[in-house]
């Protein structure tokens, strides 16, 4: 298995970092781990594409984490040759995104179907909201979900897929909390989003101070990894991004708190798990 995180940013937009997105490459095929702003031009570096992905999964319903759902939707449509229905996995909210999607699109829709005589189809998905417990089991992968905790975001889902024997956890946004831990007892990665407390508080804007009450600071995810024994810990969604050169400071407050490895993520930064 392998985690590719395709976009490591936050609603603030930047050159450098998609919005908030990972992949694993599992032998059940590509799964998605939300769909942020730049997701498809990620997907493209990293070798997938919209008509290959096996199915997506929102961690919760936050603009950041889904603003390119669309594009992977239409995307998916318009480059398959035959009907390939986009399987989505959510909180509850997930289908009706999904149809409030196909009415945003309705237009652009009828004029592709009126303009190419081959394509004799709508866009569809396939959705399956989820709470907790095994939501997919597929070629030997297995991913389960449990509730986090981002309120007053609710609901929010974390996730755990397991492949031959490993196992890769997304947390998407939450503080710490039981469910989370349920998921990532053992793992092999976290890939766990993160704002950085010290910084935002010396900013001071109140808005930004906001983001602090319902998202983990990296000491937080920290403690999490170490409770549950993970392996490796992958810091995301990196608010507010790294200056050049500051990224030490981040690494330094992770390990003050956990002993395993931990990553800083880039975009396209690839994690290979099980070898
Ligand atoms: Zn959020």
């Amino acid at each position: 298995m392998r985690v590719i995180i395709l976009g490591s940013g936050s609603p603030l937009p930047d050159p450098e970092r998609a919005g908030p997105s990972t992949l694993l490459r599992t032998r059940a095929g590509d799964l998605l781990f939300d769909a942020g702003r730049g997701v498809l031009m990620r997907a493209a570096s990293a070798g997938s594409s919209a008509s290959a992905l096996r199915a997506v999964f929102l961690t919760h319903l936050h603009s950041d984490h889904l603003t390119d759902l669309n594009d992977v939707f239409t995307t998916r449509w318009v480059t398959s040759l035959v009907p390939n229905p986009l399987t989505v996995l959510g909180p509850h909210g997930t289908a009706e995104l999904l149809d409030a999607t196909r009415a945003m699109l309705e237009r652009d829709i009828a004029y592709r179907m009126t303009h190419h005589a081959d394509l004799t189809w709508p866009p569809a998905s396939d959705v399956t909201e989820v709470e907790r417990g095994v939501v997919f089991d597929d070629g030997g992968v297995r991913v389960t979900a449990a509730p986090t905790d981002h309120s007053p975001v609710r609901p929010t889902v974390g996730y755990r897929v397991e492949d031959e024997g490993h196992s890769v956890v997304v947390a998407g946004d939450t503080v710490p909390c039981e469910g989370l831990d349920e998921l990532c007892r053992g793992a092999d990665v976290l890939v766990h989003t993160v704002v950085r407390r010290d910084l935002i508080e010396m900013l001071g804007l109140p808005r930004l101070m906001d983001v602090l009450d319902y998202h983990s600071s990296v000491p937080d995810a920290a403690r999490t990894a170490a409770r549950a024994g993970v392996r490796t810990l992958v810091l995301t969604h990196l608010v507010p991004a790294p200056a050049p050169g500051t990224e030490g400071e981040w690494l330094d407050q992770a390990a003050a708190e956990f002993a395993g490895e931990v990553l800083l993520a880039s975009d396209l930064l690839s994690v290979e798990v099980g070898t």
